[in-house]
């Protein structure tokens, strides 16, 4: 094979270069530099994972999982808004977009941005774009998961206690990545504070523990909390050998 030859075939095709640029672009962005726990992730059932966050132990995963339906799912976000915005200037406000709300207002632990807020019906709402498998999943199953559920109402509790509403129920709407928008799907129910609650107890007094632990400076202590493995290839600590106490294999 010729020098030049040899050069083409080692040369990285432009879907690499994609690939690449894509990955790049996602790891620059605000929401993947983020490492403070946000309504998004309390409702993890994983105990480990918790404690490890919570002790802002370095991440092994950080770049876990393709960052295609994140980017896609951020364009979404970023529709969304400007629909509801053009809704309000429209037919009035109806609609609170895109607030920073915490569920310990005036505390910013756990703070995070809520989609928006039905001044119509008092209800959080929290899109999602999902991919044909979890379409599928919500269709039969009319179940958004434990980490969807939870966020909505830790949402709702930041809602209540930093705008001053009240809200009545929470709703989730799916909207398919790949299809149109009769086949969205719209998840509801009524906003329930102890759930809520419970999940920012859990979470503090996890936190405790690792103090309480001196976890930090024992890193092998990270072993006496429970794991409850669930989307594992997406946990920032997962790596399927692990090579020190900050890393698990995962279930
Ligand atoms: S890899 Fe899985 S089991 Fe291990 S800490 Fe993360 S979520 Fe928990």
């Amino acid at each position: 094979m010729s020098l030049d030859a040899l050069d083409a075939a080692i040369a990285p095709t432009f879907k690499d270069e994609l690939i690449g640029m894509l990955r790049e672009f996602s790891d620059s962005r605000p929401r993947s530099l983020q490492t403070r726990l946000g309504p998004s992730e309390l409702g993890h059932p994983c105990d480990k994972k918790m404690a490890l966050a919570l002790a802002d132990a370095p991440r092994c995963n950080a770049s876990a999982g393709d960052p295609l339906p994140s980017l896609l799912g951020s364009a979404g976000h970023s529709l969304m808004e400007q629909a509801l915005a053009a809704y309000n200037e429209t037919y009035g406000q109806r609609f609170l977009i895109e607030q920073k709300v915490s569920p310990l207002h005036p505390a910013e632990a756990f703070a995070g941005t809520m989609d928006c807020y039905d001044l119509h019906d008092d209800a959080v709402i929290d899109w999602k774009f999902a991919g044909a498998r979890k379409m599928t999943d919500v269709r039969r199953d009319n179940d958004p998961g434990i980490l969807y559920r939870t966020q909505a109402h830790v949402y709702a509790l930041g809602c209540e206690r930093t705008l001053g509403v009240e809200p009545k129920k929470v709703r989730i709407v799916f909207l398919p990545r790949a299809g149109f928008s009769t086949g969205a799907v719209v998840w509801e129910e009524s906003y329930d504070r102890d759930r809520a609650e419970a999940a920012i107890d859990r979470v503090q007094a996890l936190l405790l523990m690792v103090d309480d632990l001196r976890a930090v400076e024992h890193p092998e202590r990270f072993d006496l909390f429970p794991t409850t493995p669930l989307q594992c290839e997406y946990c920032p600590f997962h790596r399927p050998q692990p090579t020190g106490p900050h890393e698990c294999a995962g279930g």
